[in-house]
C-alpha cells in the first residue's frame, strides 16, 4: 500500500491531523491501537480560557479557543453530531479568599470573569457558604462523542488500521518511509505518552504527568455548565443521561498509570461535602498527560529526518491546542508554511541532531 501519510496514534491529535488531511485530499493510513485509558479517552474536554488560581489568561487565548470552537463544529457538522458546546464554569468560591480573589480579577477588567447574577440559582443541588462566580465563554469538547464517530469513519474508507505500531519496524528509505507492506512520504507520530520512548524524538523534554477522574451519575443536576470547586464537575455526552466527569488529580511524581485509592477517597468526600443531591460511582479513569517541561506542544518535522513528523506534547491542554496545531502542520506539509515558532520541534534541534 502507497499513502502519501502515515499517521500514529487517532487520539484528539490524530484525530484533527487526518481531519484537515482528508479535507486537502491528501492520501493517508492511521495505525492506532484502540487502547484504554488514553488521555483523549478519559478527558474532561473542557476548553477555558483562563487557568489557574491568578486566573491568567491562556497562551494564544483568542486565536486558539475560537478556532477550536470552529473546528469542532466543523467536524461535529460533517459527522452529524454535536463535537463541543459552551458550558460556563460556575465557580463556587470555596473559601472567602477565594471569593476575594475572583473579586479582584473583576477589579481588574478580566473579560472571562463575572459574578453570577442570581447567587442562589444552584442552592437545591450545592452547598457553598461564599457564592459563585462565573467564568465565559468555556467550552466542552465531547471526545467521548467524536472520536469513536471519526474512527468509524476512517475504518469505513479503510483507512484506519487497528494495530500495535512497531516502531522496530520502521525503515526510512531516503526521503520516504517504510512500515511492513505501507510506503509513505511522510510518518507523523500523533501517539500521546506512548510517543515519549520514541527513539527519534525521545530528547525531547516531555514532563507526563498523571490524572485522575471519575465518572459519576447525578439524577437531576443540570447538564448547563461545568461546576468547580476545588475540583471539576463536568457533564458527560453519554447515552446515558446525567452521567458527570469530576477530576482531576496532577501527579508528577508516580510510580504507574493505574487509579488510586486516595482519588477515589479524596474525590468521594468532596461530593459528599458539595452535593446537596444523590450521586452513584460508576467508573474511575486513570491515565498520563503528554505534558512538557515548557507547557508547549511539539509540532512538526524532524531536523535531521524530514520524512518524520510529530504532533504531541500537548499536556493538559490537548482539546484546544489540538485542532489549531493540527492544521498549521497540514498547512506545514502542503505548503510549507511556519509552524509558531515556540511550538515548532525545530526549537529542539541541536538535541535532536546529537
Ligand atoms: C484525567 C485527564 C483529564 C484531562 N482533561 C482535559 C481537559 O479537560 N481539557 C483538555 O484540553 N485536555 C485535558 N486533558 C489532556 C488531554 O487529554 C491531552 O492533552 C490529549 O488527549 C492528548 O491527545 P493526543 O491525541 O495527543 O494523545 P492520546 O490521547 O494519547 O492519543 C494517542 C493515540 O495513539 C495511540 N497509540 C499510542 N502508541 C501507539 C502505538 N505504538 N501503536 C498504535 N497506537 C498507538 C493511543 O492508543 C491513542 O489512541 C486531560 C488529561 C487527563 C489524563
Amino acid at each position: 500500500m502507497r499513502v502519501e501519510y502515515l499517521i500514529i496514534g487517532q487520539g484528539i491529535s490524530g484525530t484533527f491531523l487526518s481531519y484537515y488531511l482528508n479535507k486537502a485530499g491528501s492520501s493517508f493510513l492511521v495505525i492506532d491501537n484502540n487502547a484504554i485509558n488514553t488521555p483523549s479517552k478519559i478527558a474532561a474536554g473542557i476548553i477555558n480560557p483562563v487557568t489557574g488560581r491568578r486566573m491568567a489568561t491562556v497562551w494564544m487565548a483568542d486565536e486558539i479557543l475560537s478556532f477550536a470552537w470552529e473546528a469542532y463544529r466543523e467536524i461535529g457538522n460533517e459527522l452529524n453530531i454535536i463535537a463541543i458546546s459552551q458550558k460556563n464554569i460556575i465557580d463556587f468560591f470555596p473559601n472567602p479568599f477565594m471569593r476575594e480573589n475572583f473579586l479582584k480579577r473583576l477589579e481588574e477588567k478580566n473579560e472571562y470573569v463575572q459574578l453570577c447574577t442570581d447567587q442562589h440559582q444552584f442552592g437545591d443541588y450545592f452547598n457553598y457558604e461564599f457564592g459563585c462566580g462565573e467564568i465565559k465563554p468555556v467550552y466542552t469538547a465531547h471526545l467521548e462523542t467524536l472520536l469513536p464517530a471519526w474512527r468509524q469513519k476512517l475504518t469505513e474508507r479503510q483507512q484506519l488500521q487497528e494495530e500495535n505500531f512497531d516502531i522496530a519496524q520502521l525503515k526510512i528509505t531516503g526521503v520516504k518511509i517504510q512500515y511492513k507492506d505501507i510506503e509513505a512520504d511522510k510518518i507523523i507520530f500523533c501517539d500521546g505518552p506512548g510517543g515519549i520512548n520514541n527513539p527519534y524524538f525521545k530528547q525531547l523534554p516531555y514532563a507526563p504527568n498523571k490524572g485522575e477522574a471519575l465518572v459519576v451519575e447525578i439524577p437531576g443536576l443540570p447538564d448547563t455548565n461545568i461546576f468547580k470547586k476545588s475540583m471539576l464537575l463536568t457533564p458527560l455526552q453519554t447515552p446515558e443521561a446525567n452521567f458527570f466527569w469530576i477530576g482531576s488529580a496532577y501527579t508528577w511524581d508516580f510510580d504507574n498509570a493505574d487509579p488510586t485509592k486516595e482519588f477515589l477517597e479524596k474525590t468521594n468526600q468532596v461530593l459528599k461535602e458539595w452535593l446537596k443531591i444523590p450521586y452513584k460511582m460508576m467508573e474511575h479513569r486513570s491515565g498520563l498527560r503528554p505534558a512538557t517541561l515548557e507547557r508547549r506542544p511539539f509540532v512538526g518535522l524532524h531536523p535531521v529526518h524530514p520524512a518524520i513528523g510529530i504532533l504531541n506534547g500537548m499536556g493538559t491542554k490537548g482539546c484546544s491546542l489540538a485542532p489549531f496545531f493540527a492544521k498549521q502542520l497540514t498547512d506545514h506539509l502542503l505548503f510549507n508554511t511556519p509552524i509558531t515558532a515556540i511550538a515548532d520541534v525545530q526549537r529542539f534541534r541541536k538535541i535532536l541532531t546529537r
